[in-house]
Order: C-alpha cells, then sequence, then structure tokens
C-alpha cells in the first residue's frame, strides 16, 4: 500500500474535488494524502471523509499547499485560473505531477504554466474523458477529409454554473479541426453572434453555447455542407468520466520526464 502514488485533490468541495475524492478513494492505484480549500473555507480544519458525509480518514483539509505536496506524487487539480497558476508553482517546488483539469486559462496563465513545466510534469486537457479525447482525433480527422464547403460548427451545452464559455473542450475541438484543415483557430474562430452578422464567411469555425440546469457537458462538432450534414457527438452523463481520467493521469505521469502533456498523449492516441 505504501508504494501507490500520493494524490492531493483542490478545490476539494468543488463538484470536481468532490468527484476526485471518492475516485481516488475508490482505486487500487494510488491514495489520498491531501485536500486543498482556500484559506477560510468552512472545510479547513476538518477531516475530508466526515465534511463529505461519510467516515473519517485521515486526510484534514488544508490551505497550506506547499505543506501538503512535499507528501504527495501528484496533485489534481480543477479549479480557478489564478489558483491553478499559483498551484503550479507550488507544484515545481515540491517536484510533483501537477494534472491541470481547470478550464478558462488565458495566455498569461498558460505561459505561467509553461514556465512552471520546465521543472515539473504538467498534464492539462479541457476534458479527461476517453470519449473526448477519441472525439478530438477523429474532428481532426474529418476536418482534413472535407473542404471548406463544409461549415464547422461546434456546439457545447453545460450547467448553469459554469463560468467560462465556449468551454475548454468546444475549444479543444475547434482547435483540432483547425489542425485538421491546416489553420490557426485564432484566425477563424468566430464566436457569440448576435444581431445583424452578415452572412458566415467560408472556412471559419463556430462556437454556439447552451447553459442550463444539471447538464453535465455535451458537444456536437457540425460539418455542414450542400444537402449533407456529419455530426459527431459526446455526452457525458456522470463526472466520474473526467476523475478517471484525470487520475490515470496523474499515475501515468509518474514515469514522465517534465514538460506539457496532455490526455492524447496519457491514452495514446
Ligand atoms: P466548482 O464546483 O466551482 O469548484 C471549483 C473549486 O475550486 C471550488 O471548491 C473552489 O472553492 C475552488 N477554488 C477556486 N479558486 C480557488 C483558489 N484560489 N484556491 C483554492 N481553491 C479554489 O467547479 P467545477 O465544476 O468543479 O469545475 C472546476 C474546473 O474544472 C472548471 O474550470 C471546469 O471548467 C473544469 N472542468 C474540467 C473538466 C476536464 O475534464 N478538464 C471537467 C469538468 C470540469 P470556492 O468554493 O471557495 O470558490
Amino acid at each position: 500500500m505504501t508504494d501507490l502514488p500520493g494524490i492531493v485533490i483542490t478545490g476539494a468541495s468543488g463538484r470536481m474535488g468532490q468527484m476526485l475524492i471518492k475516485t481516488v478513494l475508490g482505486s487500487d492505484k494510488a491514495k489520498l494524502v491531501g485536500a486543498i480549500e482556500r484559506d477560510g473555507h468552512d472545510w479547513i480544519g476538518q477531516d475530508v471523509g466526515v465534511v463529505m458525509g461519510g467516515q473519517p480518514i485521515g486526510v484534514i483539509v488544508t490551505s497550506d499547499a506547499a505543506a501538503a505536496f512535499v507528501q504527495a506524487n501528484a496533485v489534481i487539480d480543477f479549479t480557478a485560473p489564478s489558483a491553478t497558476v499559483a498551484f503550479a508553482q507550488a507544484a515545481a517546488e515540491a517536484g510533483i505531477v501537477h494534472v491541470i483539469g481547470t478550464t478558462g486559462m488565458e495566455d498569461e496563465h498558460l505561459s505561467q504554466i509553461a514556465t512552471s513545466a520546465a521543472k515539473a510534469t504538467v498534464i492539462r486537457a479541457g476534458n479527461m474523458s476517453l470519449g473526448v479525447n477519441l472525439l478530438t482525433g477523429l474532428t481532426k480527422k474529418v476536418a482534413a477529409a472535407l473542404g471548406e464547403e463544409f461549415d464547422i460548427e461546434v456546439i457545447e451545452a453545460h450547467h448553469n454554473k459554469k463560468v467560462d464559455a465556449p468551454s475548454g473542450t468546444a475549444l479543444m475541438l475547434g482547435e483540432a479541426a483547425a489542425e485538421g484543415r491546416g489553420v490557426k483557430l485564432s484566425d477563424v474562430r468566430d464566436s457569440g453572434r448576435d444581431g445583424i452578422t452578415g452572412a458566415r464567411k467560408t472556412g471559419d469555425i463556430g462556437f454556439a453555447v447552451i447553459r442550463g440546469g444539471d447538464i453535465v457537458g455535451e458537444h456536437d462538432v457540425l460539418f455542414a455542407g450542400e444537402g449533407e450534414r456529419i455530426i459527431l457527438r459526446h455526452v457525458a452523463t456522470d463526472r466520474g468520466i473526467f476523475a478517471r481520467g484525470a487520475l490515470r493521469a496523474a499515475i501515468w505521469g509518474q514515469d514522465q520526464a517534465p514538460g506539457e502533456y496532455d490526455m492524447m498523449d496519457v491514452l495514446g492516441l
């Protein structure tokens, strides 16, 4: 048991944080050694098993990431961009694997994470599920096979608490489509249409966003041509798929040299 990789979960009380804790506790390939929440959170100082409504498990929730990381082999982090940048520095200093599920990162966050990845193994993906990563590969292939006469639209739906749009997964799919076409997404991205927008520009990759209820995550990549449409679709019904993917990444990362990786690397796709 003592040889199992020790995992710390950040944002422990969050939707993904709680799912990750359950996933690590249910795994025979890793053990939970820490749970982080921010200063002042009412979980701080309490046993994470108890605050999640179960038995004590001997892991006390703390806001001291550095102290938790030195006793661990990996941190799994689904929080917010500014928090993730700080966790990346702390993970690099402790020399542990940093698995990042946080979305909504700006260029500035990404460049700070790249600096940390010079010293530590960082695995980051806008979606950690096997199905979406397969979909990403398929999207790239279909985009490469079809000409610009097929308009590409990425349509995503999520729960009403999500704060960023389009989702990290939608952007990942858009990047894959752009790569398949041999263009840069930033040159062809069309998000947030409203009002008199004019006709759709040939070659653009469009994004449409739905927010409502408790939708876990749905993504369509639509290739709309004259007289036919191809739709690639992924529907997530359980956050467990992201947590299982993230744990797999944390274990895979134990044998990797410092640098930046994604789920395609982890899954060997
Ligand atoms: P959530 O329920 O709002 O949870 C976020 C957690 O992070 C909360 O516990 C929050 O604490 C904590 N947090 C925020 N800022 C923090 C800070 N500065 N220091 C410490 N903790 C901090 O959100 P969620 O639905 O779990 O999603 C979290 C992130 O994961 C989002 O970016 C989401 O898009 C992403 N996500 C990614 C995937 C994937 O496969 N890559 C899948 C699902 C979700 P407070 O409650 O105190 O604010």
